[in-house]
């Protein structure tokens, strides 16, 4: 069967980039601006020969402050329920931020397999904050670049483990 999986992060991570870059078309709005509408988003994905399921979890929505880390965290978990295995995403040129904590620790709490994406890895400025994801004590960062195309053989290999 096909697995299905969920693209899981702190918002400005490149999920939807990854997203629009597994799927071939650009069905999730990528933008750097908070506040914009972003919806889960869900498709058809490729890798090589690889075709699965992907789904996109938006960052943040139209939404006063106090109800805006509920609804992230909402449907976090329901992408998270909804998948077999998680691709959770860092940004390897920040580093881990305290912003990342509260999504990985969802993901922990989920026991689903999970693969660790240290993307904006292009180049080496990304090695640092690629190391640095050691931390988070969710396995061996793969270091990608979802904007450049960089790492994809890396990841393949990591995803071909599902099927
Ligand atoms: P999301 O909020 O996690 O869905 O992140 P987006 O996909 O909307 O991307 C947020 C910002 O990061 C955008 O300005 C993207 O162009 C940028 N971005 C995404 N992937 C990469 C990457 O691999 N390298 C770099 N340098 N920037 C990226
Ligand atoms: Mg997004």
């Amino acid at each position: 069967t096909t697995p299905t999986f969920a693209i899981v992060g702190r918002p400005n991570v490149g999920k939807s980039t990854l997203f629009n870059r597994l799927v071939g078309r650009k069905l999730a709005l990528v933008d750097d601006r908070p506040g914009v509408t972003r919806d889960r988003r869900e498709g058809d994905g490729r890798l090589g020969h690889l075709a699965f399921r992907i789904i996109d979890t938006a960052g943040l929505e139209e939404a006063d402050e106090g109800s805006l880390l509920g609804r992230m965290r909402a449907q976090t978990e329901a992408a998270i329920q909804d998948a077999d295995v998680v691709l959770f995403v860092i940004d390897a040129r920040t580093g881990l931020l305290p912003a990342d904590r509260p999504f990985a620790e969802l993901v922990r709490r989920s026991g689903k397999p999970v693969i660790l994406l240290a993307n904006k890895a292009e180049g080496a400025a990304g090695l640092s904050g690629a190391y640095e994801a050691f931390g988070l004590g969710l396995g061996d960062p793969v270091a990608i670049s979802a904007e450049h195309g960089e790492g994809l053989g890396e990841l393949f290999a990591a995803l071909s483990q599902f099927f």
